[in-house]
């Protein structure tokens, strides 16, 4: 038989394992917190004419196709909610296959100790093991990862550092 695609052919072209991209670990976490971007920069600025530059850098990190550079930039979330910055450069520079395991819905991750509603460690959903138990409990909608067509391939580049 020819002229038709098997089922294995369509296997093969069918999407890849979804990957978390780094600007969507960052928001994930920031919506987790339950966190404006105006909240999550707010601890960042002390002075009324700073206020509009690190909410764009705090954007920039969420900005599709925005990866940190090797060595310039610093991410430090820690004042505002909880984010691994090693999980974060790994996201940014590593093989996406690679990539460790994060909670579909706040992007938590088995190292990072969190306490769900109860008081409880957080851990992996027995329900839906894609999800963290707190998740689980607050009903909290799963990411919904792009195709693989939608992954910009090139970095954007910023035009300034964040200082924190
Ligand atoms: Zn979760």
């Amino acid at each position: 038989m020819t002229g038709a695609p098997s089922l294995f052919t369509m296997l093969d072209q069918g999407p890849s394992a979804p990957a978390v991209l780094p600007w969507d670990y960052v928001r994930m976490r920031r919506q987790a917190a339950g966190r404006s971007i105006e909240q999550a920069a707010r601890p960042y600025w002390h002075r009324p004419e700073h206020q509009a530059d690190v909410e764009r850098n705090f954007r920039m990190f969420e900005s599709v196709g925005f990866r940190l550079e090797r060595g310039f930039y610093v991410v430090d979330m820690s004042r505002s909610h909880p984010l691994d910055i090693d999980i974060y450069r790994q996201l940014c520079t590593g093989d996406p296959r690679r990539h460790p395991r994060l909670c579909m819905a706040c992007g938590w991750d088995p190292l990072t100790q969190s306490f769900d509603r109860y008081g409880d460690d957080v851990v992996w959903s027995a329900i839906d093991p894609g999800i963290c138990t707190a998740c689980e409990q607050e009903g909290r909608p799963r990411f919904e990862p792009r195709p693989d067509e939608f992954h910009p391939a090139s970095t954007i580049r910023p035009q300034r550092a964040v200082t924190t």
